[in-house]
């Protein structure tokens, strides 16, 4: 698998500065830009472009090795790349069991437009071929439930058969699964979680190597005026400067604590792809360069759940997840079919032995 190189990402801008220019990306806070006469590949106006935009995109450009465009939120990116790639009469097909809002959009939004939606479980995904569908969406591994799909054979399998695929990369970053390599024609992300990585802003892309669909995702963006704000696009672009290490700090500690949290007699079933017998390990070895820092536990009900989550002193009882605190909730209290005591658990940048300590307390007390 090809990884991008991280180093060369942070002197992407150093390398083209001139003499006295600042090294730290100076934020641009404005809607007007001096535009006398012609407005002739200057910017012109803040909906329209920003020069921290600018910026923050070459970033991500050279992160995906494609064309990137940022959105407000990644439910912004997932709106601009429906949008983008739909018309009435389209048929698309979405994860049953992935982020529940994006089937909100498609059931409350995009049925109204003369859309029609069907839904697999992502286990199931394949089984009956994708004859049919004009955009195809899929997410692996699935947020909450850890399942994966083979991106390459679906992106294959959807191209002989004329749809558009659009993968949530989400939960794995471009440093961790690389979807467009594989021959997915979108990617869409919420960089509110592990990209961003500081819990302090809401942020998504969407980066495709298709020019005619990235031209209606920026003409969308423009005109519908779903545009980041230059604040948070400044933050972004911080968060990605760490985002090697601090997702190479999660995923280190994640498979540490898996394997613990798996021998530990208070978890009844616990999914990890980094897990030797979890469903999606096979999958993960040959599609991923990492396992992830998500993993989820499913305690003896949903009592003990909080009462872990709660009182453990290195979680955050918060939904979200990706940042440098980690994090847990129970899905189910955001109505995802899991079980009661499902819990999501988010591995941040604390050190493994501080944070093993401290679910090993909290765990230990439910006994
Ligand atoms: N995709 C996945 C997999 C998510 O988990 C989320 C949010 O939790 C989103 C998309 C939406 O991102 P945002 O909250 O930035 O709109």
């Amino acid at each position: 698998m090809k990884t991008p190189k991280t180093g060369e990402m942070l002197h992407l801008r150093g390398n083209a500065l001139d003499k006295g220019e600042p090294v730290a990306l100076p934020l641009t806070q404005s809607s007007m830009f001096h535009l006398p006469g012609a407005p002739d590949g200057h910017a012109t106006y803040g909906r329209v472009d920003n020069p921290t935009w600018v910026h923050l995109e070459h970033v991500l450009s050279h992160l995906e090795d494609a064309p990137c465009l940022t959105f407000p939120s990644g439910m912004g990116a997932i709106s601009a790349a429906l949008l983008a790639t739909v018309t009435a009469g389209s048929r698309i097909l979405i994860p049953s069991d992935g982020y529940y809002v994006t089937r909100l959009l498609a059931d409350r939004f995009l049925s109204r437009l003369g859309v029609s939606i069907e839904e697999r479980a992502t286990t199931e995904f394949s089984t009956d071929g994708f004859e049919g569908f004009d955009v195809v969406f899929v997410e692996s591994p699935s947020n909450p439930g850890l399942d994966m799909i083979d991106l390459a054979t679906v992106a294959a399998e959807v191209r002989a058969a004329s749809g558009i695929t659009i993968a949530d990369n989400t939960t794995m970053t471009p440093l961790g699964q690389r979807p467009l390599d594989l021959g997915i024609d979108v990617v869409v992300a919420s960089d509110t979680k592990a990209m961003g990585g500081h819990s302090d802003l809401l942020m998504g892309h969407v980066a495709s190597r298709n020019t005619q669909i990235m031209e209606r995702v920026e003409e969308w963006r423009r005109v519908s005026g779903a545009i980041p704000g230059p604040h948070e696009a400044w933050l972004l672009h911080r968060g990605l400067e760490t985002l090697d290490v601090r997702f190479d700090r999660m995923c280190s500690s994640a498979q540490v604590l898996a394997e613990r949290l798996a021998a530990h007699a208070e978890v009844k079933q616990i999914r990890y792809p980094g897990l030797q017998d979890d469903p999606s390990h096979a999958l993960a070895k040959s599609q991923t360069s990492r396992f992830g820092f998500l993993l989820s536990l499913t305690l003896e009900n949903e009592a003990k759940a909080e009462q872990f989550i709660n009182s453990c002193t290195l979680l955050r009882p918060a939904t979200s997840f990706g940042g440098v605190h980690s994090s847990a909730e129970r899905r189910a209290r955001w109505g995802d079919e899991v079980d009661p005591a499902f819990v999501r658990l988010s591995v941040g940048c604390e050190p493994v032995e501080e944070l093993w300590q401290a679910m090993k307390t909290s765990l230990d007390a439910l006994a």
